[in-house]
């Protein structure tokens, strides 16, 4: 499974030019629905809609991974600065909101922090080098870790959501979600 989960991840990173923490997340965060909807996005156009409360490299791997994209409306990117996916099974009537774990919240600030000093090119020689070691171990550590280690997960009946035809009814305030939200494993 982790050798499956490499692979897919090493796939999608050459289109998107490296491997990095963002992208495994986004990655894992694609599975984990896949699997729990127990469904192919990819044959199964506008079945799968994903709201998304970050716009990293994650992003790159949600459209890959799931075909959902902002072309077709199936991808929208609130930008909120938090790692939350949440995803819409349309034919079902079903969400899933995953929202990454806060023990990792604080890894993810750090690397994106690292990241924007890179591409700006104000970091020292010493960052870029921790940037490099702590992404190798975050990638590492997403690709083998379990779905539950990762993310808080929450389902949802889309009782909220009358039709998905319009960005705005994507955007379910958290709170009211949450009074309906169940945790599950
Ligand atoms: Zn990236």
């Amino acid at each position: 499974m982790t050798a499956d989960i490499m692979s897919g991840l090493e796939k999608i990173a050459q289109e998107h030019g490296h491997i990095c923490f963002g992208l495994a997340v986004g990655y894992r965060a694609s599975l984990l629905v896949i699997d729990k909807f127990e469904i192919d996005p990819l044959t199964k156009e506008d079945e799968l809609v994903v709201v998304m409360q970050e716009n990293s490299c994650c992003e790159d791997a949600v459209r890959m991974t799931t075909g959902c994209s902002w072309q077709n409306g199936t991808l929208v990117v609130q930008q909120c600065g938090r790692a939350v996916f949440i995803f819409y099974n349309n034919t079902v009537g079903k969400a899933i909101r995953l929202t990454l774990k806060d023990e990792l919240v604080g890894s993810w600030q750090e690397i994106h922090e690292l990241k924007n000093k890179i591409f700006k090119k104000t970091a020292s020689k010493k960052e870029k080098e921790y940037f490099k070691e702590m992404n190798q171990c975050l990638v590492k550590m997403i690709t083998i870790a379990q779905n539950e280690d990762l993310f808080d997960i929450e389902h949802f009946n889309m009782t909220l959501l009358v039709k998905l035809s319009y960005y705005d009814s994507l955007c379910i305030p958290v709170n009211s979600a949450n009074s309906n939200a169940s945790q599950s494993a």
